[in-house]
C-alpha cells in the first residue's frame, strides 16, 4: 500500500470572512499549470509529514456488483479506526474547491442537497456544473481533491457499460474525519487526446487540489457535472436510528446506502467546505429534477 506523506498547513487561524476573500483572489489570480495536470488553480503545500501508521491493519473490502463495476474499500469498523486516528493526530486541513474554478461552475437549483427526484427521493450531494443545463466541457474539466485525506474508496465502471449504470467514483476521508465522496468521473475516452487521470489506488494519501479525475457522466446521469457528497459517520449512527431515513434507504437501495450524507453547504454539518462551496452561483429555480439520479 503507498501511503508516505500528507502535507498540513500551519498557517494561522484566519476569520472565516478572510479566508473567503482570499480564495476569491487566489482563483482570481492567474496560476502556474501543474506539470502533471490540465488545472490551472495554485497548490499550497507547506510541509509533509508521514501518514504510513495510519492505515496499517485496516480491512479491505473488494465487491464486484451485478453490473461488473468494482469497488474497493475499507470496511466499515476500519473506517471507525482511521477517522480516530485522523482525528487524533491532531491534523489542520487545507480545503479547495472540488472542481477547477477557472470554468466557473455552478450549482443547480436541481442540483442541491435534498432536491427533488422522481417518487419525491431526495439527492444526497451537491451537483456541480462546470457547463450550463450539464452539456459537455469542451475541454476536461479537472476533478480536485477538496481536502488532505485518504482515499478509503474506489469504484470503477465496468470497461463496457452501453446502459451507463455504474459511475466511476472515488472516496477520501480528510483529517477533519468527514468523507468526501466525487461521482460520475469521465472515462479515458471522453476527450480523444486529452491526457486522463486514472482513479487513485484505496489508501493513497491526497493533498487538498490533487486532481481525481475529471468531470464525466459516467453512472446514471445524462448530464456532465461532479456530484459532491459529504458524509459523516456520526450522521450515519443518527440515520440509522431515525425512521425516515431508513426508509429511504430501503426504498432507494440501488442509490443510497447509508453512509452518513450531510448536506455540503450546510457549515454546520458539512463543516468549512461549506464556505468554499458556497461562493459558486446557486440558483433558486424548482427543485426538481428527473436528469441526475443520484
Ligand atoms: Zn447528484
Amino acid at each position: 500500500m503507498n501511503i508516505n506523506k500528507i502535507s498540513i498547513q500551519s498557517f494561522s487561524k484566519l476569520k472565516r470572512n478572510v479566508k473567503i476573500a482570499a480564495i476569491f483572489l487566489t482563483s482570481s489570480l492567474p496560476t502556474k499549470i501543474n506539470n502533471d495536470q490540465f488545472v490551472k488553480m495554485p497548490k499550497q503545500i507547506v510541509h509533509e509529514v508521514s501518514l504510513s501508521s495510519l492505515t496499517k491493519g485496516l480491512d479491505v473490502v473488494e465487491e464486484v456488483n451485478c453490473r461488473g463495476g468494482v469497488t474497493k474499500r475499507f470496511s466499515d469498523s476500519s473506517l471507525n479506526v482511521l477517522k480516530n486516528r485522523l482525528l487524533s493526530s491532531n491534523f489542520n486541513v487545507t480545503y479547495t474547491y472540488p472542481i477547477d474554478t477557472s470554468v466557473k461552475p455552478y450549482i443547480p437549483s436541481t442540483g442541491q442537497f435534498g432536491s427533488l427526484r422522481p417518487q419525491n427521493r431526495p439527492h444526497l450531494g451537491v451537483d456541480i456544473y462546470p457547463r450550463l443545463y450539464g452539456r459537455k466541457p469542451k475541454q476536461p474539466v479537472a476533478v480536485l481533491s477538496a481536502t488532505d485525506g485518504i482515499v478509503v474508496s474506489v469504484k470503477k465502471s465496468p470497461q463496457k457499460d452501453p446502459q451507463n449504470l455504474i459511475a466511476n467514483n472515488i472516496k477520501i476521508m480528510s483529517p477533519d474525519g468527514k468523507i468526501y465522496s466525487y461521482d460520475h468521473l469521465g472515462r479515458p475516452e471522453d476527450y480523444v487526446g486529452a491526457k486522463y487521470t486514472e482513479l487513485k489506488p484505496l489508501g493513497t494519501v491526497v493533498n487538498a487540489g490533487d486532481t481525481l479525475g475529471t468531470v464525466g457522466r459516467t453512472g446514471e446521469t445524462a448530464v456532465w457535472h461532479l456530484h459532491f457528497g459529504v458524509s459523516d459517520l456520526d450522521a450515519k449512527q443518527e440515520q440509522l436510528k431515525n425512521p425516515t431515513w431508513k426508509k429511504l434507504f430501503k426504498d432507494y437501495s440501488v442509490y443510497a446506502t447509508p453512509s452518513g450524507q450531510v448536506d455540503p453547504l450546510d457549515v454546520n454539518k458539512a463543516g468549512d467546505i461549506a464556505d468554499i462551496l458556497n461562493v459558486y452561483k446557486l440558483d433558486d429555480g424548482p427543485k426538481v429534477d428527473y436528469l441526475d439520479k443520484l
